[in-house]
């Protein structure tokens, strides 16, 4: 009787450990979901974001620059039209329009939207900022933005960034939440992230495949991993064979169809791995 109770929890423990085991992808919309009709062909404007939550994809990224007078604004590059963020005011960008017809969103606009639907995680790029205060500052108002609209929660962002400084920063201005580390620089590799307190990283794909004791390096810290940009379906089969948590892509539906033909489980909106 007593070993049947023991084969038992044993045949239980190892269903467990097999659930756990199961590979699960998060697919996480670049610039949201841009590429289809509802996203305008947009990046980081409020509709493709809108599409990557209605589609119910993990998460939807985005890119944060700060203005010279303090404003988050969600937009990719340092500059428009010749004029950088660092060197102009939020209301010196209100005439300029994405090719949508949307102005650039602020953030505040930008968390306005996540809110209706609060499933898709925000997958929050800081883009660098000039010097290590500004950068400090960046931090700083991001997570006050993010408190002030309910979202600073490790369940609904992560954050992502160039600059290793500001992972550092939310590494220890938001413990608990997912920081992952974008660069492919051997000066920042995985042991080193993780050494400074980082917990994940988003890496080039191609780094991946150049030099493979990257990923050994971050799962053997327990390290979330993502990629970017993968948006051939060659790469995304590479990248998910691999064992990679997330996948960023401008195809998240062909990511979502490739999954499925591969019987890889899709990690769905509002699900932690
Ligand atoms: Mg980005």
């Amino acid at each position: 009787m007593k070993k049947n109770i023991i084969a038992g929890a044993l045949v239980a423990l190892a269903a467990l450990c097999s659930c756990e085991k199961q590979h699960q992808v998060g697919i996480v919309a670049h610039r949201g979901y841009w590429q289809c009709e509802q996203g305008g062909g947009a990046h980081n404007s409020i509709a493709a974001l809108a599409a990557a939550q209605d589609l119910g994809f993990w998460g939807s990224e985005f890119d944060v620059n700060m203005t010279k007078d303090g404003e988050l604004m969600v937009y990719h590059d340092s500059e428009v039209n010749g004029m950088y963020f660092k060197d102009y005011n939020a209301a010196d960008f209100a005439d300029i329009r994405l090719c949508n017809g949307e102005k650039i969103p602020t953030l505040d606009e930008y968390l306005t939207q996540f809110e209706k639907n609060k499933k898709c995680r925000l997958v929050f790029e800081l883009k660098w900022h000039a010097t290590p205060e500004l950068e400090r500052q960046a931090v700083e108002l991001s997570i006050e933005k993010l408190k002030a609209h309910g979202l600073f929660n490790p369940k609904q962002v992560i954050f992502i960034s160039f600059s290793f400084n500001q992972c550092k920063l939310f590494s220890q201005l938001a413990p608990g939440f997912t920081v992952q580390y974008l660069g492919g620089d051997q000066e920042h590799n995985p042991d080193v992230c993780f050494e400074n307190g980082i917990n994940g990283i988003d890496t080039g794909y191609w780094i991946m495949y150049k030099d493979p004791s990257w990923y050994q390096k971050a799962r053997s810290h327990g390290m979330s991993v993502n990629v970017w940009t993968v948006d051939s379906i060659d790469d995304m089969r590479k990248c998910i064979e691999m064992g990679c948590d997330y996948i960023t892509t401008n195809k998240p539906e062909e990511c979502r169809a490739l999954l499925k033909e591969m019987g890889v489980k899709e990690l769905k909106a509002g699900k932690n791995l």
